[in-house]
């Protein structure tokens, strides 16, 4: 019989604010390795330590895990972030976003995403022809959960991120989170940038362009960051989305293709 698979979920925060989390999918030997590497990994830091951190884990039913490709990734190198959110923008609009609502949701992150101008602890769910906010709880939003690569696919996975020199496990986290994200219904485009004062790449992802990699999206010590999901409310129930992205188990068995870097500029 296969293992029993669990959803590992950390969450930590600093001063009563969110400060990092991660998600995984781990079969039940694993369970104690990938517990502990995601604890030290708030609670270890040089610089910056969370002063409360949680893990928890529960049993998935294996039957319901659906396995899923990884999008292609492709790398964008800009001047600085004033750059990158230009581009951002324009990658947006490629994706079918608006301009103005497309605009609008980098502003909202920059600004700080969460009542008071915090970071959420979630994403954004964003009605893309109108721009409205869609998610329930401004400070929490939507969490994306159970997801992962499958273990078999592990290896070849990092071994080909690590061609790009992309072997990193923001690098891998974010991708399979946006994998997910990308596989739900009327779904439109992602954009993120993370909160990290010291993580300044972001990206913009849909299902027709995969995974799309900029190298700046703020100015280095900024704690703001965040996740817009931008999504068609005429294509799909939002609950049965909501229901999608925070509980249907997903694995990752490939990734499609890793482009090399290239330089963009604005008369791109
Ligand atoms: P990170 O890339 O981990 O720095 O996260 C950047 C931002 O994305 C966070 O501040 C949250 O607002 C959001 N976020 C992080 N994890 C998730 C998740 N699992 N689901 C939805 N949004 C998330």
């Amino acid at each position: 019989m296969d293992e029993p698979l669990f959803s590992v979920r950390m969450r930590a925060s600093l001063m009563g604010k969110h400060f990092a989390g991660a998600e995984r999918i781990v079969a039940a030997s694993s369970l104690g390795e990938v517990t502990a590497e995601l604890m030290s990994r708030v609670v270890n830091s040089a610089d910056e330590c969370a002063d409360e951190a949680y893990c928890s884990v529960e049993r998935i039913n294996p039957d319901e895990v659906i396995f899923e490709l990884l999008p292609d990734v492709s790398t964008f190198k800009v001047a600085d972030w004033e750059a990158g959110r230009r581009l951002a923008q324009r990658l947006l609009v490629d994706a079918q976003v608006p301009e103005a609502v497309a605009a609008n949701a980098i502003k909202t992150l920059a600004d700080g995403a969460a009542p008071g101008g915090h970071v959420m602890r979630g994403a954004i769910l964003m009605d893309v022809q109108s721009g409205r906010r869609l998610e329930a709880d401004m400070a929490r939003g939507i969490r994306v959960s159970r997801m992962d690569l499958a273990t078999g696919a592990r290896q070849e996975v990092h071994r080909q991120l690590a061609s790009q020199g992309l072997d990193h496990y923001r690098v891998c986290e974010a991708l399979v989170l946006a994998g997910k994200v990308v596989c739900a219904p009327g779904l439109v485009a992602e954009l993120c940038w993370s909160d990290a004062p010291d993580y300044v790449t972001g990206y913009v992802s849909s299902p027709r362009h995969g995974y799309q990699r900029i190298s700046d999206m703020k100015p280095a010590g900024d704690k703001l960051g965040g996740r817009v999901f931008f999504v068609d409310p005429a294509a799909t129930e939002l609950s049965m989305l909501i229901d999608f992205l925070e509980q249907q188990p997903v694995l990752f068995n490939a990734l499609g293709q890793i482009y090399s870097p290239q330089v963009w500029t604005d008369d791109e």
